[in-house]
């Protein structure tokens, strides 16, 4: 079993679309092993993409990512990582296939409605950048 890190954006949120993200997860077999709604600080949404540090967008990433509460998942199953990058489709929704969460519920290409961690390495820093051990499922 493989969890990875899913996080709906504040667009999604402001949509109403928590409900019909999940229910997308649960039906495509992943299970869902942590959640949290929180508002992330600007410290705390700059150091998750750090990555990025460099990037134009990224300022306005990191105000995006701050605008409004956004909710943190751990998500649960066989090949969890790509099975979850495949349910959110490409990061521009215009490039997204058809029936994926962000050709349905994006924005535009920075509000992008999901989050997934893109490899095993990510995922495990992902995770535990957001949960203590305590508060996935199989780890109480
Ligand atoms: P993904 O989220 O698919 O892994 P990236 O890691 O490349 O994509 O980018 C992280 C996030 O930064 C994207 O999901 C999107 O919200 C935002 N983003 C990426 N590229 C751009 C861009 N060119 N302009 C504005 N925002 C961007
Ligand atoms: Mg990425």
């Amino acid at each position: 079993m493989e969890k990875t890190l899913s996080i709906i954006k504040p667009n999604a949120i402001e949509d109403n679309n928590i409900g019909n993200i999940i229910s997308r997860f649960e039906k495509e077999g992943l299970r869902i092993a942590a959640a949290k709604f929180t508002h992330l600080s600007k410290e705390k949404a700059e150091g998750f993409y750090i990555e990025h540090k460099e990037r134009p967008f990224f300022g306005s990433l990191v105000s995006f990512m701050t605008s409004g509460p956004v909710m943190l998942m751990v998500l649960e199953g066989d090949n969890a990582i790509m099975k979850n990058r495949e349910i959110m489709g490409a990061t521009n929704p215009e490039e997204a296939a058809e029936g994926t969460l962000r050709k349905l519920y994006a924005k535009s290409l920075e509000a992008n409605a999901v989050h997934g961690s893109d490899s095993p390495q990510s995922a495990e820093r992902e995770v535990s950048y957001f949960f203590d051990t305590n508060e996935v499922l199989g780890r109480f």
